[in-house]
């Protein structure tokens, strides 16, 4: 953890993160209300927004330079993912939405898919998604997804129904997650295959609209007799569990250190304006209850800070460190929504308004609990990890890594 302090410290970190601030303070905070009307301006806004940061050498900073992308170290992209996240108009606007696809694509695609999408993705040209979830069966256990997909001649033919494609109403293509080898043990049965969204057969019912937005693009899809080349298969057959994990592994730690720039942010507003609102003849800095939402507040966001770095720090030094990033997906999630809950509290009806940024802050950090694994299934990963270790004679000693015990653990 202190060479994780030392790096943050470092001049080159310190820079790369007011350089983004300051894009930010510029660029994005005085457009987000633009942005977020999702219609031609917002679009040509954006698109402006992208060319200052290619311009400025701040674009898609965590993808390989090979590919164009900025070539930036693991850590350093995760200090970098922190002010990032304080908008999230910044994740489009600095080329880091699409991470996690191009990320797939470069590990797995074969030269003529990296052409095809790859390039255009990493230029901001085009956007992914990802379709895996199905209404009938559930998303936080994929074992039991059913589209599927069935070989014709040099063709792959789709059949099935999804939901929750985010992206898909503006996406070229999608990535979908589903049954090519029916026979095979459950977590060799499914394939990534690349559907282009302009595919007969692919076919979007509707935007599902989402606490009040459907400016997600959360997408219900019918793939009918979608077919695609053979071609299209990213990576081996029946390995999408394989290349999923590859996809959401250190994506969570980004994902965890923009919702520390999110929290950041609300802890920020709650804190003006507990300092500007006065009622019953002082201010709300004054009570007791808004101070202890402060210190509550500020425990909670440094400790979720403190884990996601050693997580972070983990995976850098070679560890999948499943246990930690389950940690902080679920604990992340947790802190996250709580302090936008206290900063919302502290704004009364202003802070449900739309009027400052924190009631569509709290409609994403509900969904954070949700996506890319329920609080629950980390949890369980958590405790059943841990379990199972100590019933080997081990235990997690958070102080000195993972040691021998001496209980007795079989009845
Ligand atoms: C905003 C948003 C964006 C999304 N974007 C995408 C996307 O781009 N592509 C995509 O494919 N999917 C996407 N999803 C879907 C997401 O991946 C799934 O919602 C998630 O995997 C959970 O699956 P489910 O909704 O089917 O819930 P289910 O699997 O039905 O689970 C329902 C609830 O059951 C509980 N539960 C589940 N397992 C356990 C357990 N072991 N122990 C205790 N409780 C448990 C949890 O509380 C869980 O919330 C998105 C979801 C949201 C909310």
């Amino acid at each position: 953890m202190s060479s994780v302090l030392e790096l943050e410290s470092t001049p080159e970190v310190q820079d790369l993160r007011k350089k983004i601030g300051d894009f930010l303070s510029e660029f994005i905070y005085p457009n987000e209300k633009i942005l977020d009307r999702f219609d031609d301006t917002s679009r040509a806004t954006m698109k402006s927004i992208q060319n200052e940061a290619k311009k400025r050498g701040l674009w898609a900073l965590g993808l390989p330079k090979e590919i164009g992308g900025g070539g930036l170290p693991f850590m350093h992209y995760v200090f970098v993912n922190e002010i990032v996240g304080r908008s999230e108009f910044a994740i489009a606007g600095l080329g880091t939405h699409s991470a996690q696809d191009a990320t797939m694509l470069y590990l797995y695609g074969n030269p003529e898919q990296k052409k095809r999408w790859l390039q255009p993705l990493v230029n901001g040209d085009i956007y992914p998604c990802f379709s895996m979830t199905e209404p009938e069966v559930s998303g936080a256990d994929p074992t039991g997804l059913q589209t599927r997909a069935v070989q014709d001649g040099d063709e792959w033919v789709i059949n099935g129904h999804k939901w929750f494609t985010s992206g898909a109403n503006v996406a070229a293509f999608a990535t979908v997650m589903l049954v090519t080898e029916p026979d095979a043990p459950t977590y060799e049965k499914f394939s990534m295959i690349i559907v282009p969204t302009d595919t007969k057969g692919f076919n979007i019912i509707r935007p599902v609209p989402v606490m009040g937005e459907t400016a997600g693009g959360h997408c219900e899809i019918r793939y009918e007799d979608c077919r695609v080349p053979l071609t299209n298969l990213l990576g081996p057959r029946g390995q999408a569990f394989k290349i999923a994990q590859k996809r959401l592994g250190p994506g969570r730690i980004y994902h965890c250190m923009r919702w520390l720039g999110q929290a950041q942010r609300a802890f920020e507003l709650m804190c003006q304006r507990a300092l500007s609102r006065k009622t019953f003849g002082s201010t709300l800095a004054e009570k007791q209850t808004v101070q202890n939402w402060i210190a509550d507040s500020a425990a909670e966001i440094q400790a979720a800070r403190q884990l996601t770095l050693n997580a972070a720090a983990k995976v850098d030094a070679g560890d999948e460190a499943r246990v930690e990033i389950s940690l902080i997906k679920f604990w992340g999630a947790k802190v996250l929504h709580d302090v936008i809950d206290r900063a919302i509290q502290v704004h009364g009806a202003l802070g449900v308004s739309e009027d400052t940024p924190l009631a569509k802050m709290y409609r994403h950090a509900r969904f954070a609990r949700i996506y890319d694994g329920p609080d629950e299934v980390h949890r369980m990963v958590v405790a059943r990890r841990i379990l199972k270790e100590f019933k080997d004679g081990r235990t997690y000693d958070f102080g000195r890594g993972v040691r021998s015990h001496g209980f007795k653990t079989e009845l």
